[in-house]
């Protein structure tokens, strides 16, 4: 759509001119995610508090303009982009801690703190906050619970879900409200704290957050075991979930993304010829720690491990860390696109994702390197391919519907993590009943009966919103 000039006059005038941004770079600019296929809003602007945030909304219920909220950018679904244009609210400057309650453990935050800058400042207080998703330096907390994003602890503390205790949210109709309480029971009507966690800004702009700290681990010990084979790696990730030992972290990665990480690192990661290696990580007091850690290792070795390293100081394991968070980057050298998806089956039926990567890469012929969160049972598949190879792109794109049918068999999820979006709402009824889809269009309408927020994602595919222009990168 384009806006009515006139009507754009009246949304610069909430946040002041300086605060809004009409040029075509700012608009495409603001108009992408990390899924890299973008479309552009009509008007981008950048509000400061909630009440700036809903008198835009209210415009926006009150004219039917399409709103998007936008927090880092990072998503991979393609949440973010404002596929039918209109106004891209972006909440960069919502980037204040509140309040950091270390009685009550808890913090309270503006929605676009980013989340590694609240896990410094809890940890320096002896605090913890535990959703890492690997894109913490990056990403905004509201982004996080828009999501509910999961990362590497999420195998023993969970995804943001658990971490989320209350809420300030604007709705499309242009209302403020508060859900949930500084209290960790409260179960007073509808849990819409709960339900607004994962809405992918469908159904609110989330301005305040609540959240749930711990107390921050005594110990941790890291190592990372090299295995012939992903076959072996994976059984290792068995053994030691059958052995009942829960780590912080077990993550497993496969050797096409050690040799594309090794070469965007530019130093070596692991010995020569690994086929797949697995991280783990345990934390809590040092006389549980150490016996947890012997048996991660043991594991390791009864699955046929060739080397496990124990990180022996926070440089050790930080270089380790650096490595599993460098692969989403890394990655990208391989082709010029990368097109991942975050399949999760349940935990024992790891062994059967990796068969059916592995029949699908046969079968078409792609270059499919794969690595993740093996402890939740949740892997990044990565089908790299060239958007400028017809053939190439076909064959991707039966390979997807594979993958999703596979992994709705396997009893597992088309999304872990990353969301639907636009990237994957043409598939969410093949894991959603048209009854389940029913209810929540009608969940939709309740919060947005205009259906001006964040339109043609998730459960509302319009074929309209599949032909986003491809050219529009960030
Ligand atoms: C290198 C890399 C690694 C990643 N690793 C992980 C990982 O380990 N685990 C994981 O879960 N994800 C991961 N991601 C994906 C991404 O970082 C997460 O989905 C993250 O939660 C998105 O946060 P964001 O602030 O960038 O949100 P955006 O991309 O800006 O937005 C995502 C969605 O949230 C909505 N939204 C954002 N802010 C608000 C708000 N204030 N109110 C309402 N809705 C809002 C948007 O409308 C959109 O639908 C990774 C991404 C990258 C690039």
């Amino acid at each position: 759509m384009s806006l009515d000039p006139a009507l754009g006059v009246q949304f610069v005038a909430v946040v002041g001119e300086a605060w809004a941004r009409a040029d075509a770079g700012s608009c495409a600019r603001y108009g992408t995610d990390a899924l890299m296929r973008g479309h552009p809003a009509d008007l981008v602007l950048l509000p400061e508090t909630a009440a700036e945030v809903a008198r835009i909304a209210a415009l926006c219920h009150t004219h039917r303009v399409p709103l998007t909220v936008r927090g880092a950018g990072t998503g991979y679904t393609g949440g973010a982009v404002p596929v039918r244009g209109g106004i891209l609210v972006s909440m960069e400057r919502f980037n204040r801690i509140l309040e950091i309650d270390e009685g009550n453990q808890l913090a309270v935050v503006q929605a676009n703190v980013i989340t590694g800058d609240l896990q410094r400042e809890v940890e320096a207080r002896g605090l913890f906050y535990p959703p890492d998703p690997a894109s913490l330096k990056q990403s905004a907390l509201g982004g996080n619970v828009a999501e509910n994003a999961g990362g590497p602890r999420a195998v023993k503390y969970g995804t943001t879900r658990r971490y989320v205790l209350a809420l300030e949210a604007v709705l499309p109709t242009g209302e403020i409200i508060r859900t949930g309480s500084k209290t960790v029971k409260n179960v007073v009507g509808y849990d819409l704290t709960q339900l607004l966690v994962g809405s992918e800004g469908t159904l609110a702009i989330l301005t305040e957050l609540t959240l749930r700290l711990v107390p921050k681990p005594a110990v941790q010990a890291t190592l990372s075991a090299a295995f012939p084979g992903i076959d072996e790696a994976v059984d290792a990730v068995s053994r030691l979930l059958a052995a009942r030992v829960v780590p912080a972290t077990i993550e497993i990665i496969d050797a096409v993304s050690l040799g594309a990480v090794e070469a965007y690192l530019d130093r070596p990661v692991v010995p020569a010829g690994t086929g797949a290696l697995v991280i783990a990580e345990v934390d809590g007091f040092p006389g549980g720690v150490e016996e947890e850690i012997t048996r991660v290792a043991s594991a390791c070795h009864a699955a046929g491990a060739t080397e496990v390293r124990r990180a022996r100081d926070e440089a050790e394991r930080e270089a380790l860390w650096e490595a599993r968070r460098a692969l989403s980057f890394a990655l990208r050298a391989l082709a010029p696109r990368k097109i991942n998806h975050d399949l999760v089956v349940p935990r024992g039926r790891v062994p059967e994702l990796f068969a059916l990567v592995a029949a699908v890469r046969a079968r078409h012929d792609l270059l499919i390197p794969c690595f993740g969160h093996a402890g939740d049972g949740n892997i990044h598949v990565n089908l790299m391919v060239d958007p400028a190879n017809d053939d190439e792109m076909a064959r991707a794109h039966l390979a997807e519907q594979e993958l999703f049918a596979g992994v709705v068999a396997l009893e597992g999820s088309i999304s872990g993590e990353h969301g639907i979006g636009f990237a994957k709402a043409p598939y969410l009824g093949l894991e959603l009943s048209p009854d389940v889809m029913a209810l929540m269009a009608r969940v939709k309408a309740a919060f947005d009966p205009h259906g001006i927020l964040n339109p043609g994602k998730m459960w509302e595919v319009d074929s309209r919103d599949q032909e986003i222009d491809p050219e529009i990168r960030r």
